[in-house]
């Protein structure tokens, strides 16, 4: 299926690894040029480098911090003119309710509500000049239902949740979509990360660890992250124009809701 975004341009954040790079490469797939970034500059470089060789793409890196104000500024400049924006950066730490500090919120509400936001505000208007964008904002499975050792993450996510229900309908009147992507459990570093966490919590092995977190997902295993890019590039497409301020949730089942 040909998604139709063929020679758009696309700034994907935090896409060095993980579920960032799987959407960077599901767009280079369907010809868009990029613009990558992460912290680390040379895993950035080499994410890059094998998109430019198995796509035969455009991609710019930029390599900094999304949370922080000049990294948000040279990415601005570096994404001027872009059709696609996907947002995406690292989650806040597992912890306990009892643990968190207003300035653990505010590091959490910096990450993953403000920026987003700021990036949005930043390049969606000539997204609406042009009368065409789409946005992808990469959030979690928290959204629809708390997971207890990541409340900054349920926090700062419901915040950009709200945020978009609103701001997608105002914009939708232009050809801009705005919609949020939400993860359940993907094989990346960032899972490792956690079953390593509760291994070390609980006694158990890190692979008993992962294995009894994968037993209660009714698909039985965690989330491809090429499945993941394909869902965020269809989003990306012109066939999502009628997509407005939805909540795509892809968690095996996990969520136990009708709706
Ligand atoms: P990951 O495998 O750890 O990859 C994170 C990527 O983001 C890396 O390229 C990293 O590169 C970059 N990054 C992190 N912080 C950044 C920052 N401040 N500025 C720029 N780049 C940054 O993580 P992931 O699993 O892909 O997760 C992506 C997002 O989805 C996270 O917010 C995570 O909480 C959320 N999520 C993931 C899952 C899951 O199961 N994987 C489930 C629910 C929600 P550098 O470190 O070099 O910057």
């Amino acid at each position: 299926m040909d998604l139709g975004i063929k020679g758009k341009r696309a700034l994907v954040c935090a896409s060095s690894k993980g579920l960032g790079l799987a959407c960077a490469r599901a767009l280079a797939a369907e010809g868009v040029d990029l613009i990558m970034n992460a912290r680390g500059a040379e895993a950035l470089e080499a994410s890059a480098e094998a998109i430019r060789k198995e796509f035969g793409v455009d991609v710019v890196t930029v390599a900094c911090d999304v949370t922080s104000q000049d990294g948000q500024a040279a990415l601005i400049e570096a994404a001027q003119g872009v059709d696609i924006l996907v947002n995406n950066a690292g989650g806040p730490p597992p912890g306990m309710w009892t643990d968190w500090e207003r300035e653990d919120f505010l590091a959490a509400l910096e990450a993953n509500m403000l920026t987003p936001i700021a990036l949005m505000k930043a390049l969606v208007p000539g997204m609406i000049d042009r009368g065409w964008g789409r946005v992808v904002n990469i959030t979690s499975q928290s959204v629809k239902a708390p997971i207890a050792v990541l409340g900054l993450s349920n926090s700062a996510r419901a915040g950009l949740t709200g945020y978009v229900a609103g701001t997608s309908r105002q914009v939708a009147p232009f050809g801009v979509n705005i919609n949020n992507l939400l993860p359940g459990s993907h094989d990346t570093d960032r899972i490792a990360a956690l079953d390593k966490g509760n291994a070390e919590k609980s006694g158990q092995s890190v692979e008993e660890a992962r294995a009894a977190r994968q037993a209660t997902i009714p698909a039985g295993k965690d989330g491809n992250p090429r499945d993941f890019g394909a869902t965020c590039a269809f989003m990306c497409s012109q066939y999502a124009a009628f997509m407005v301020g939805q909540n795509v949730l892809l968690d095996g089942g996990n969520i136990n809701a009708t709706l």
